[in-house]
């Protein structure tokens, strides 16, 4: 996990390693600064040479100033490390989310991936700048203080030794707590995230059924959760601190005592024994901060384990090492013996499904909800994989395919249309990206949005609401088909796209698709069988697979499932 986390430093070894040298610097300029304290109460004041002093004052002034500087460098370039880190990190993170399949979003929670991209990350940062540097920094002061301190008197040295596994233990001990506690808290605000995320895209659900007092309470419960979570780690922590300055303060003390003692006795001078107070305290310096890494570590790492747990989620599918790139696909679709399952527990939605699909034709799907109509068409861009048999188009193996010049060449149109915060402009040329004006123009036109926009006082430059609510389901659509005559796949996928709409806008939209469908491959799956009759064949699919297909009037006459339908909804 360790090795792990270092190769993030790779791309800004230059900048640790400034960083670092300066450290080493500034910790061997407060090694030395004692002894110079001692040389001057021992060796300069008895001269009583006053422009002596005054020149060493001037002397010591510089390294001062020298040493402020490099400490503004160590901070800066230490936090410019764990911040260049922590972005390379949120970045790598982010993107593998983009390459996930639809299997994962199906499991996860928006707020859950947000966590992880966000605040799991922020001690991270903090942990690659403070880590090696303040460790190292660290052990060689306690070092090097020791070896001073055994040299201006041995017995008090000792003594202060012994002191020091006292300290490691307390921390060590904490640390233990620390690490559980963080993590809790990570996972407490998690769901926090999570909540927030479930009740502001609920919204609406929400308000519907009044049910806001119930969202509140739930929040509560949650939120305070996190609260508890976070005041236990912050408990261990107030314990370790205190425990620590305890510890040093008596400590001192003793060496106040023993080293008076001494001084009367005259094996220590004055200035020996200022110098080695002056070492006590750096020596415990190095231990403070270790033990400030160690509430660093467990968070970092925390966030650390939660990031690369996601990091490792291998794209459910993913392109073939020999996949090739499918220029321009004619359209002829073809299952053969597909079973497929969102879950391999349950009995599969689909199970040994055979359909062909001819280039250019329009087929319709029709049959009862949760039958597997939708399930069918994701299958075809690969959102998920089947479980057996295969789907080729054009005789070629979809899974032999790039994943990206198979979807570019299929165009789905939801009844959910997604729209991004952006302009109308921006959500159109989602279609295709660096559309120019014209082109943008031309496919709103032939989605029939010019008159809308052309209304809008701000035109294609009207901003679209989180999630275009502003718009009305009808205009949804017809955005998402200008974003299709922009992308100009050979297949296309309509999926309930007129299902939710006023029969008059229906027919605006019906309008757009039947020209949209021109010289494409089309796949409609529809309620209305209004809608479906335009179609060269029907395929009647029910939870025990595809029950019947054929022409309009030809199933109609068959007198099966189709014609019930049918009569069903035209007595109604
Ligand atoms: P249709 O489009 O014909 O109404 P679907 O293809 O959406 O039917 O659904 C077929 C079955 O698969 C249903 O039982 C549904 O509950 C299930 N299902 C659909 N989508 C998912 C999913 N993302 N995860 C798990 N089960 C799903
Ligand atoms: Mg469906």
């Amino acid at each position: 996990m360790i090795k792990r986390f270092f190769t993030y430093y790779r791309p800004h070894r230059n900048l640790f390693l400034i960083d670092f040298s300066c450290a080493i610097i500034v910790a061997i300029l407060e090694l030395a600064f004692p002894v110079v304290v001692q040389w001057f109460i021992d060796d300069l004041l008895p001269t009583g040479k006053w422009s002596l002093i005054v020149w060493v004052s001037i002397g010591l002034l510089f390294v001062y100033m020298a040493s402020t500087g490099l400490q503004f460098i160590v901070n800066y370039l230490g936090h410019k490390l764990g911040i260049n880190i922590e972005t390379d990190m949120r970045q790598q993170l982010f993107q593998h989310v983009q390459k996930q399949s639809f299997r994962f979003f199906d499991n996860t929670k928006t707020g859950h991936v947000m966590s992880r991209i966000t605040n799991d990350l922020f001690d991270i940062g903090e942990l690659a700048h403070h880590g090696p540097e303040d460790l190292f920094i660290a052990v060689m002061t306690f070092i090097g203080a020791f070896w001073i301190m055994l040299t201006i008197n041995v017995q008090l040295a000792l003594i202060t030794i012994v002191v020091v596994p006292f300290l490691v233990w307390l921390i060590a001990f904490s640390n233990i707590r620390m690490n559980h506690a963080w993590k809790e808290m990570y996972g407490k605000i998690a769901d926090v995230n999570a909540r927030v995320e479930d009740s502001v895209s609920g919204a609406r659900v929400v308000q519907s059924f009044t049910n806001e007092k119930f969202e509140i309470d739930r929040f509560r419960t949650d939120n305070r959760k996190f609260r508890k979570a976070k005041l236990v780690a912050y408990k261990v922590m107030g314990y370790t601190s205190s425990g620590i300055y305890m510890m040093t303060r008596l400590f001192i003390l003793v060496v106040l005592v023993y080293g008076a003692w001494l001084t009367f006795n005259g094996t220590l001078s004055s200035g020996e024994l200022v110098a080695f107070i002056l070492y006590v305290n750096v020596l415990f310096k190095p231990i403070d901060k270790i033990s400030a890494l160690l509430e660093l570590y467990p968070k970092g790492m925390a966030g650390f384990k939660r990031f690369t747990e996601l990091l490792d989620m291998e794209p459910e599918v993913e392109d073939a090492k020999d996949a090739i790139t499918v220029p321009s696909l004619r359209g002829d679709i073809r299952f053969d013996h597909v079973t497929f399952g969102y879950d391999d527990k349950q009995k599969p939605v689909l199970n040994g499904i055979d359909l062909q699909v001819h280039a250019g034709e329009t087929v319709a799907f029709v049959g009862p909800s949760g039958a597997g109509k939708t399930t069918i068409c994701s299958l075809i861009p690969r959102f998920y994989d089947v479980n057996e048999g295969s789907i080729s188009i054009d005789d070629i193996d979809i899974r032999k395919m790039t994943k990206e010049s198979l979807r570019s060449q299929i165009g789905i149109v939801q009844q959910d249309v997604f729209l991004f915060t952006g302009t109308l402009r921006e959500n159109i040329e989602y279609g295709m990206l660096g559309a120019t004006d014209e082109q943008i123009e031309e496919a709103a036109k032939r989605a029939h949005l010019e008159d809308f926009i052309a209304g809008l006082p701000e035109g294609y430059e009207t901003q679209v609401g989180e999630r275009g609510l502003k718009l009305s389901g009808g205009q949804k659509q017809r955005i998402a088909i200008a974003r299709m005559f922009l992308k100009n796949p050979p297949i296309l996928i309509l999926d309930e796209a007129t299902s939710a709409l006023d029969t008059e806008t229906e027919l605006i939209i019906q309008k757009a698709l039947t020209e949209l469908s021109k010289n494409r491959t089309t796949l409609v799956i529809a309620h209305r069988l209004a809608t479906i009759r335009n179609a060269d064949r029907i395929v009647v699919v029910t939870e025990d697979g595809i029950a019947e297909q054929g022409g309009h009037d030809e199933l109609i006459e068959k007198g099966g499932i189709f014609a019930n339908l049918h009569q069903v909804q035209y007595q109604s």
